[in-house]
């Protein structure tokens, strides 16, 4: 109780009463007469992990290994614990996560209830295709487990399912073997967008790839930008550093926000010519390439105290070239572009939850301040195109988006409703059905 719970854009407001299990073994839910929400680390930009009005179960304090088999590269955990935390114990054994989101600070749980995807959805897919199992406590007391094969219909609802069929206490998930944490990557000065298209298509066989936008650039610069590809080296990981470098922190939430066009032109100008070569050759370490945005405590301060929006959009391929062309004209147009614009392929592997968002296609991230009216109508139109091309947006990083488009872009939500558990609910899912 007592504390403040946001999402990690800082909008929209919302007032909770948390609690946190006092449970390990037994799990129950809080009798009370508002609706509750299982919430992890806050890493969701929107109000998928808010629930304003309602109470919140805080899984961070789940957050016990309970087995990690060395050989087989298998781990069971608590659904609180960090992906840090299992980097930290598993690397040096010469794992890794198959996938993982653009940072560390997330819960396992959290992972599971967006299946969050990674720079190598083309080769490994989402989360949930790495979790062999896990356990969904329900509010009337029961408690499955659900894996591929068995509650497999509870296992579709749950991993991508916004936290809404029941709380997550455990997990057990497989690892991926690597020889080193370490990328060796190549980035290439991209000067339009086709040119990304180009390099893509060339770089399947690439662990992750990833390209960086600027989205301020327009005619014919429209879609510059880095794209970068890498594999793990073959060198073994070296010791982690006893050493612990202090981390730069915004220390304070501006009153308003530091990102603006200006601020944003120069930014973009200067990352975008930092590479002087077509073509530069690289080894990074895991946390630079992998969670380049962890490096800033708190960044998301800089957006100031009226927070900001990330719209984050999927395209499917046939269309993905015009369509994208024209998002990013309509945010040079704007000129309320993102600062960290980024651009990325996903595969053909289906997706395993109902509400998963990855699919076939192309996804374009970005971030806005939040300057009230006008960037809400920068984003709907945006939608307007998004929708038009037959794409989605992601929830997880959603505040705004209709109920028409959420059910145009998640034909299995009324399957899904099924699964729900009555006790749970989210701003998220009361904005996107008008349930309760
Ligand atoms: C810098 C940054 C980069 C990111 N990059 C990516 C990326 O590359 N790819 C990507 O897919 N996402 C990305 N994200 C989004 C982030 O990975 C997801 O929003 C993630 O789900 C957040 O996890 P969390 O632990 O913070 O959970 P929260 O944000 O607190 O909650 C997320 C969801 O999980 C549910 N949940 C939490 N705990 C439980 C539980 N015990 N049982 C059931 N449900 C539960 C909540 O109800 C909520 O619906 C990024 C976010 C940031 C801030």
């Amino acid at each position: 109780m007592g504390q403040r719970y946001t999402s990690w854009g800082n909008y929209p407001a919302a007032e909770h009463i948390a609690f946190t299990p006092q449970w390990r073994e037994k799990p129950w839910f809080p009798d009370i007469d508002v609706s509750i929400l299982p919430r992890g680390n806050g890493r969701s930009y929107g109000d998928s992990c808010l629930n304003d009005q309602g109470a919140l179960l805080d899984t961070t304090a789940l957050d016990r290994f309970i087995n990690f088999n060395r050989d087989t590269g298998v781990l069971s955990c608590e659904a609180g614990v960090q992906l840090c935390d299992i980097l930290r114990l598993v690397e040096p054994h010469g794992w890794f996560l198959p996938v993982t989101p653009g940072t560390q600070f997330v819960t396992v749980a959290g992972a599971i209830a967006n299946d969050v995807h990674g720079k190598n959805h083309h080769l490994r897919g989402c989360f949930s295709h790495h979790v062999l199992a896990l356990q969904l406590e329900r509010s009337d007391g029961e408690s499955l487990c659900c894996t591929p094969h068995e509650n497999t219909e509870w296992f579709r609802a749950t991993v991508g399912g916004l936290g809404l069929t029941g709380f997550i206490s455990r997990a057990t998930l497989q690892l991926m073997h690597v020889d080193s944490p370490f990328v060796a990557t190549e980035t290439f000065k991209t000067q339009n967008l086709s040119e990304f298209f180009e390099r893509n298509e060339a770089s399947q066989a690439f662990e992750y790839t990833v390209a960086w936008i600027d989205c301020l650039a327009r005619s014919a610069k429209r879609g510059r930008g880095h794209y970068i590809r890498g594999n793990h080296t073959n060198a073994p990981a070296n010791p982690p550093s006893r050493q612990r470098k202090r981390q730069p922190t915004i220390p304070l939430t501006p009153p308003i926000s530091a990102i603006n066009p200006l601020s944003l032109r120069l930014f973009n100008s200067l990352y975008y010519h930092r590479q002087r070569e077509t073509l530069s050759h690289a080894t990074q370490a895991r946390d630079p390439f992998f969670y380049p945005l962890d490096g800033i405590r708190h960044w998301n301060r800089l957006y100031g105290r009226r927070g900001f929006l990330q719209y984050q959009c999927v395209i499917p391929p046939a269309v993905a070239p015009e369509a994208i062309d024209e998002l990013l004209d309509k945010i040079a147009r704007s000129r309320a572009g993102s600062f960290l614009v980024v651009l990325k392929a996903f595969g053909d592997i289906p997706s395993r939850g109902m509400l998963s968002f990855a699919r076939p296609g192309v996804t374009l991230a970005m971030d806005f301040p939040y300057l009230g009216p006008k960037t809400l109508a920068l984003l709907d139109d945006l939608d307007t195109t998004t929708f038009a091309a037959g794409g989605a947006l992601y929830p997880a990083k959603d505040a705004r988006m209709s109920a028409e488009h959420f059910q145009q872009g998640y034909p299995e939500w009324a399957t899904f409703a099924r699964y729900k558990d009555p006790a749970i609910s989210s701003g998220f899912w009361r904005r996107v059905t008008g349930d309760s």
